[in-house]
Formats: C-alpha cells, structure tokens, sequence
C-alpha cells in the first residue's frame, strides 16, 4: 500500500494559514492530525493532548534526544516540535497527514521523508499582509513591523518548496491545496505497485 503524504502548510503569519488548513480538512475529511510539542503555555481554551503536547522545556529537550521528536524549531522563544511514531504510524497506514510548520519544519520533512509534500502559502502582497496583521487588532505597532520584517525574511525561502499557493481567497486556496495532493497522488513514483501491475500484464499478454 502506498505511505499516506505528508502535507505541510508553512508561510509567515497573517497569510492565513490557520483558517485555510480549517477549511482543506472540512471538505476532506480523511486527513489525519499530528498533534505537536510544545514549551509554549496554553492560551485560553487550548487542552493537552487536543491543540498541542504541553511539555517543559527540559521534558521537551528529552524526547528529541530519545528520538521521539522527528523535527523541531524555535518559534518567539518557545520550541515546537512533531512526533515521531504517531507521524510514521499514520503514513504506514496510508493516511495523509497536513500539517502547519515553520519553515525550518517543512525543510527538515522534506529532507527525512520522500512521503513528503512542501507547500508555502503567500499573502498576496504585503499591503494585504499588513492589513490582516493590524485587522487582528491584538498587536502594537512595533509588533507588526516586525512581524512584516520577518515575512520579508520567511518569503525569501518560497523557492525551496515544493508549491507555492496565494491565499487571496480561503476557498480557491483550499482548492488549490486539495488539488496539489491529488496530483502527488498521481506520481508514477508514487505508484510503483501499480506500474510493476501494468507491466506484468502486458508481459502475460505478449505471451498470448
Ligand atoms: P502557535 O504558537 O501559534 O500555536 O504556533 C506557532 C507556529 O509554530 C505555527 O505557525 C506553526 O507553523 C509552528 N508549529 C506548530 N507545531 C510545529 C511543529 O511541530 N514543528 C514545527 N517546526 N513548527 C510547528
């Protein structure tokens, strides 16, 4: 059976990430979730085990060192990181896994896995992007000029992934997004079972 993908969604924040990969797994409901690990404190509302693995920095630093984190990167100050049996599991199983990574996130699945999918999702243009970061209204001024600097600095990396889709609509991102995982699923490098069927077939009808 062919490894289920794994899907990761990275881009600087104010792209939308969130309420986009919200909407890929509401019109498609098979995906399956990694829950990651995190040194952050959950925000209101956030439970253990759901949202994230609430762990201490020291508890966090021990399971990447036992192998039980495939990949981490630091985010403002705190780390984030995959689980490793639970991703493996879910591939083995055939189950296509999306996820929302740093940039650093994806890079290293894409390194480690051939499984794997890199999407990068752009706001479509920076006028737009600040708009979304100061339509929040939770962020100073300060704040947002540093959040632009710093997708200034995240969009330079665009090129190292695999696809790159413009959020400047929720729906035809989705679309976009649901239609790079079915053409992955297409690859003949992805369907050795099937071409080695074909050529078996074609052998026992040449011998007729
Ligand atoms: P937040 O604190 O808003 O929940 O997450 C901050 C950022 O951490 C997200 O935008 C997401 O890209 C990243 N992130 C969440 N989980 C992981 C993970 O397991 N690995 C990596 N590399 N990044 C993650």
């Amino acid at each position: 059976m062919a490894k289920g993908l794994l899907v990761s969604i990275s881009g600087p924040s104010g792209t939308g990430k969130g309420s986009v990969l919200a909407r890929v797994k509401e019109k498609d409901q098979s995906f399956g979730t990694s829950i990651s690990v995190t040194t952050r404190e959950p925000r209101e509302g956030e439970k253990d085990g759901v949202d994230y693995y609430f762990k201490s920095k020291e508890e966090f630093m021990k399971m990447y060192e036992e192998g039980e984190i495939i990949e981490y990167d630091e985010f403002v100050g705190n780390y984030y990181g995959t689980p490793t049996v639970a991703l493996q599991d879910m591939s083995e199983a055939g189950t296509d896994v999306l996820m929302d990574l740093t940039i650093a996130g994806s890079m290293a699945l894409k390194e480690n896995f051939e499984q794997s999918v890199t999407i990068f999702l752009l706001a479509p243009s920076y006028e737009e992007l600040e708009k979304r970061l100061r339509g929040r209204g939770t962020d100073s001024d300060e704040a947002i000029n540093a959040r632009l600097e710093m997708a200034r600095q995240e969009t330079n990396y665009v090129g190292h992934f695999d696809y790159v889709v413009v959020n400047d609509d929720i729906e035809e991102a989705a679309n976009k997004i649901l239609a790079i995982i079915k053409a992955e699923k297409c690859r003949c490098a992805r369907n050795i079972d099937l071409l080695e069927d074909v050529l078996k077939i074609n052998k026992e009808m040449e011998g007729k």
